[in-house]
């Protein structure tokens, strides 16, 4: 029994529903790892977005922080009575003095100038050199620090300048001056990491780009933020938190943040490469593969232990009632191994089935046995009446010897072989002489017994393949095959000369008769019956001769006969 051959039914119902169903489910887990690797797409996205800010914030924040105390050390700077004194000395000495020098890093400088705005000093360990400031000390405010636009200093270093006014009611007031160098935010700046490999920069409102970490290409000398590929990008607007990707100069695609402080007029873009955030999102679609591919699978073998606890048992039930159909009714009962579900019950139903149609067959079988019996004991008895009616039909009664027509039957099967084997046979006629009267001198029971005297005599004497039969009354008829007409005359002799010696014994009375014999041979020209007729001639001839004789048929009555008839 094939275990997996499914029938036309299990094919058309079962398979295509499981098919539609594996279908349907692959189209539905494909769909929803498609929206889950969408979703985990733009997760990411935003994930990395937003850290990115949070951290460009953080470091907007820091670089803040840091113009913030810049301007507030001016501040106090500005405050203090050395500097106040507005004294060239005085104010030289404190201003190169250790405590304060260090507040400044390499190619910062502070001035101070009168109310005219002459220099009175400054803290360059040279003297007295003069540092020119991009700033209008006629606009420094009394109130708060002024700070100017970003310049290049003479080292090419982008700065700003910081001016506070400094009070002195007597002399009139004052400016303390100073640059901040960008230098102060770049250990910052190469310190922070967007992503993996992004990269950071630093431009003013105007785009002019202040940090790079490619220094050499990108602070030699005023550069924009649009020869980097940044377009038209403003610095100061559009920024409304948007997830954004450019494609820059070098051909990558990055994911951009930015931050601008107009106080500080300090623009922040962090740039991470796109490849890094398709590579995270890569990490979460080859996860939905593997869901994808297993849950495949698993539908796939769930698919194929359905066929199994489905298919299986309901082909070997077909495969069961095949077998019952095409007559093997002595197979065994069907086994369903999980009696309680639809096809047990149809296992069970089916097995009860076929008890029924065992039992029924096993009686119509009986009944059949006994009606062939009974037809056989029937048919046996019929045909033995049959041959009983059809010997009857061809024995004579009184002698029990084969009857006129029988003989005539055994003289045409003769004629057949004597035409097929080019061979002759003879006939002998045979007549009890004045047998009339020995039914009138003895009586018709003796005549009876003289009959059947005589038939045993001469069959007595016969071959075993001659054949003599009752012709009539009292007439026999003799066949010999293969016999000459000489040899037929020898044996028709011999008859007459037993009866002739033979007496019969009957109610106490000798009885004697003798016989007549007319002998033919068969002549195929002739035909049958006209040998019979020839042999009875020849007999009436021997009545007429006298009687207890045998007469031969020759060619002299043949002539004689021929004569006759013309007559
Ligand atoms: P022929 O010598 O010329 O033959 O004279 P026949 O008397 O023998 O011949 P016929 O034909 O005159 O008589 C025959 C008789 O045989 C007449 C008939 O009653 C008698 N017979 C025929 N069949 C039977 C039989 O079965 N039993 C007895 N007892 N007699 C029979
Ligand atoms: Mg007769
Ligand atoms: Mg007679």
């Amino acid at each position: 029994m094939s275990s997996l051959k499914v029938s036309s039914l299990t094919n058309s119902i079962i398979i295509k529903s499981l098919v539609l169903l594996i279908i349907s489910m692959i189209v539905i887990v494909m769909i929803g790892t498609y929206v889950f690797t969408q979703k985990q797409m733009k997760t990411t996205l935003k994930l990395s977005y937003d850290t990115n800010e949070t951290q460009l914030q953080q470091l907007a924040n820091t670089a803040n922080n840091e113009m913030e105390q810049f301007a507030s050390r001016l501040t106090l700077l500005a405050k203090t009575s050395e500097i106040q004194s507005m004294d060239k000395f005085t104010a030289a000495g404190y201003l190169k003095s250790f405590n304060i020098s260090s507040l400044f890093i390499s190619g910062e400088s502070i001035s101070l100038f009168d109310r005219n705005y002459n220099l009175i000093c400054n803290n360059s360990m040279l003297g007295s050199v003069k540092i020119s400031y991009p700033i209008e000390f006629n606009r420094i405010s009394p109130h708060r620090p002024t700070i100017s636009p970003w310049y290049r200093d003479s080292d090419g270093t982008p700065k700003r300048a910081f001016g506070v006014v400094v009070s002195d009611r007597a002399h009139g007031d004052g400016r303390l001056v100073s640059n901040f160098s960008i230098r102060r935010l770049w250990k910052f700046f190469t310190d922070y990491k967007v992503g993996q490999n992004g990269i950071l920069i630093a431009c003013n409102g105007q785009g002019e780009i202040l940090y790079h970490p490619d220094m050499r290409t990108w602070l030699d000398g005023v550069h924009k933020i649009s020869e980097l590929g940044l377009g038209d990008m403003n610095i100061k607007q559009d920024l409304n938190n948007t997830v954004q990707f450019l494609t820059l100069e070098d051909g990558k695609t990055y994911l951009i943040n930015r931050t601008f402080n107009p106080t500080y007029d300090l623009g922040l873009i962090a740039l991470q490469p796109k490849s890094e955030i398709d590579a995270q999102v890569s990490s979460v679609k080859h996860v939905s593969r593997i869901i994808l591919y297993s849950s495949i699978i698993a539908i796939l073998l769930v698919s194929l232990w359905q066929i199994l606890i489905v298919c299986k048992p309901l082909n070997d039930l077909i495969d069961h009632i095949s077998q019952i159909t095409e007559g093997n009714l002595n197979i065994e009962k069907f086994n369903a191994k999980r009696s309680q579900d639809e096809i047990g019950r149809l296992a069970k139903v089916f097995n009860q089935m076929h008890e029924m149609i065992k039992r029924q067959i096993q009686e119509l079988n009986e009944h059949r046995d006994m009606l062939e019996k009974e037809v056989k004991e029937r048919t046996y008895e019929l045909e033995q009446a049959n041959k009983k009616l059809d010997i009857i039909s061809r024995t004579d009664e009184l002698t029990q010897l084969p009857n006129r027509r029988d003989m005539h039957r055994t003289i045409e099967k003769e004629v057949n072989r004597a035409n097929r084997l080019n061979r002759s046979f003879s006939i002998i006629f045979i007549d009890i002489d004045h047998f009339k009267n020995v039914n009138d001198t003895y009586g018709h029971a003796a005549g009876d017994a003289v009959l059947k005297s005589v038939a045993g005599t001469i069959r007595s004497l016969l071959r075993k393949y001659d054949v003599l039969a009752r012709y009539g009354g009292e007439e026999f008829l003799t066949l010999l095959p293969e016999t000459e007409l000489k040899d037929a005359a020898h044996v028709a002799e011999r008859f007459r000369k037993q009866i002739e010696n033979q007496t019969i014994f009957f109610g106490g009375q000798e009885i004697k008769v003798t016989i007549t014999l007319g002998v033919a041979q068969f002549d195929s020209r002739l035909g049958a019956e006209r040998c019979i007729q020839l042999a009875d001639k020849a007999l009436y001839d021997g009545k007429e001769q006298g009687r207890n004789r045998v007469i031969i048929w020759n060619d002299e009555m043949a002539k004689q006969d021929s004569e006759e008839k013309n007559s």
